[in-house]
């Protein structure tokens, strides 16, 4: 076995089994919230986490996916839309380790909307909203700083102001940041709060076990097993944890993966249905005489003008690749390239009405089905002309470019209108998700404490409990469920739950 730096997680070198009273699979930004609410309430609590450990990390984008992201970041869905990647963590913090960072209060709307469909699994509104804070508070949630933007971040919030849209500096978690852009593969100057910084270690100090490099495959009522995976993701041996309960905190497209690939719940059951994605489509323009390009935090502005037709606005960072995504060739891409200090980048994330399903996997790639809507069609060709807008009216730009098959760089916004009427078909969209979240729903797939219907002695906590998605990014709505529903399966199990807040 070999231990992390501070001692908190152990890498298993060699085959073992063990037992606890409840083991948690996954330690992203539910499982940390889960292992460490049952085992400050006196549980004995093991973590099993398939990623790395955090002590080296990547030194470049490609080593990144490799090692950090899901899948190899090549996790997709399938469907109307040509294949979208599902972007994922890999690791000791799961997503945490590579998100953005961006918090968002779940909106009241949505919690009402989640209580209607839940039967009320969160029908004490103002304790849920209490949890909240308490999340905002460990997770050290602040609106980024006036000197963190990123030049495009100052773009877009002049272009934003301009049009007189409602607009603000985003929320992260990043109390030590110091505005390298580099979140998404992950923060090199633990400059973010990802949850491997305080709760995981927090929760091996209240005695949970936490174990990386071990990859859940099978999961019955009262044990999980599956294999030890060294850092080349190479098969070293195999594991088997027993335990009295036990709680999948995989993800929203792994913790039904898994319960499919184990064929312990009904294949065409409830389990993975219901799938929301957020799917987010990025809107260019060259802007001649503005750097755009400068460093600063990764995602640092929000405009949230439209949220009421379910629309934001995100900066997005500008890499190579994005630009590569726009629909030039040859010549014209290299042209495009040299003025990439001076593109402007935002991302239009839609709260969408489509609704997916998570198979199990083949050769552990998961199979996704996702097709768009046509009402999040609309909505999507909405988001692309008003983020034109934003560019063309807004920071007046040369020409604007979006991620659609057969397009072009539009000169002004008519040009671009009549490149995305409301008829443009699925097949067109060059789509992102990251958001993946609704699979294993609350009150639909598991009772109030997340337990499964199906399956007793086995729960699913994570982002494929919400009841259906936030709207906004997901990751502080995904841990206040996490955080209230251990805290009544620690209470159900026994224990005594500990306040989150040190008093
Ligand atoms: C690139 C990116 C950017 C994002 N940006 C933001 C943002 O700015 N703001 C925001 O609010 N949200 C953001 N999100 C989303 C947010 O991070 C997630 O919604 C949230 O982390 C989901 O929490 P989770 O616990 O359900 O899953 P995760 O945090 O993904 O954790 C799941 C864990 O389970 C592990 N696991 C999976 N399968 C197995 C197995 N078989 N055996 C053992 N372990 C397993 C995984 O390795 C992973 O560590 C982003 C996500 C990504 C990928
Ligand atoms: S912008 Fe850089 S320093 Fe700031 S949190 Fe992200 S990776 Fe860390």
């Amino acid at each position: 076995m070999r231990g992390g730096e501070l001692s908190w997680w152990t890498q298993p070198t060699a085959p073992f089994q063990t037992t606890a009273q409840i083991v948690v699979v996954g330690s992203g930004a539910a499982g940390a919230f889960v292992a460490l609410t049952l085992a400050e309430a006196g549980l004995d609590v093991v973590v099993i986490e398939e990623g790395f450990s955090p002590t080296r990390r990547p030194a470049s984008l490609h080593e990144a996916m490799r090692r950090v992201y899901a899948e190899g970041g090549f996790r997709t869905s399938i469907g109307s839309a040509p294949p979208m990647p599902v972007a994922g963590g890999r690791g000791l913090g799961g997503s945490t380790l590579i998100n953005s960072a961006l918090c968002f209060r779940t909106p009241r709307d949505t919690l009402d909307e989640w209580n209607d469909l839940s039967g009320g699994a969160f029908r004490d509104v103002d304790a849920y909203y209490r949890v909240q804070d308490d999340v905002e508070t460990i997770m050290r949630v602040a609106p980024t700083p006036d000197h963190l933007l990123s030049g495009n971040d100052r773009v877009q919030q002049i272009a934003a102001r301009r049009l007189g849209w409602s607009e603000h500096n985003g929320r992260r978690n990043t109390p030590y940041c110091t505005g390298c852009g580099r979140c998404h593969l992950v923060c090199p100057h633990a400059g973010k709060n990802s949850v491997d910084r305080e709760l995981l270690p927090r929760a091996a100090a209240a005695g949970a076990r936490i174990f990386a490099g071990c990859r859940v495959q099978a999961v019955d009522t009262g044990r999980v097993s599956g294999t030890l995976v060294d850092e080349l993701d190479q098969e070293v041996g195999s594991f088997t944890v027993h335990a009295d309960h036990i709680v999948l905190c995989a993800g929203a497209i792994s913790t039904p993966r898994i319960l499919h690939d184990a064929g312990v719940v009904d294949a065409d059951g409830p389990v993975g249905r219901g799938l929301c994605l957020q799917p987010v489509h990025s809107i260019l323009a060259y802007l001649p005489d503005t750097v755009v390009f400068s460093p600063g935090a990764t995602q640092g502005h929000v405009v949230d003008e439209f949220v009421d037709d379910k629309i934001i606005f995100e900066t997005n960072p500008t890499i190579a690749a994005m630009i590569a995504n726009l629909p030039l060739r040859g010549l014209d891409l290299t042209r495009v390239l040299a003025q990439g200090g001076q593109i402007a980048n935002t991302g239009g994330l839609i709260r969408d009405e489509s609704r997916g399903r998570v198979f199990g996997s083949i050769n552990g790639v998961a199979r996704i089905a996702y097709d768009l809507c046509p009402a999040d069609m609309h909505r999507i060709c909405r988001t692309l002309q008003r983020g034109a807008r934003l560019w063309f009216e807004g920071a007046g730009a040369q020409w604007v470019g979006t991620v659609i098959h057969g397009g072009r760089l539009a000169n002004n916004q008519a040009e671009f209108d009549a490149m995305t009427p409301q008829d443009l078909s699925p097949q067109r969209l060059i789509s992102y998700a990251s958001h993946p979240q609704a699979t294993c729903s609350v009150g639909r797939v598991t009772d109030h404490q997340g337990q499964l219907l199906e399956l007793p002695g086995v729960s699913c906590i994570d982002a494929s409990s919400l009841p259906n998605n936030v709207g906004r990014n997901p990751q502080i709505s995904v841990m206040t469920v996490a955080r209230i529903l251990s805290s009544r399966l620690a209470f159900d199990l026994g224990g005594r739950v500990a306040p989150l807040i040190p008093v």
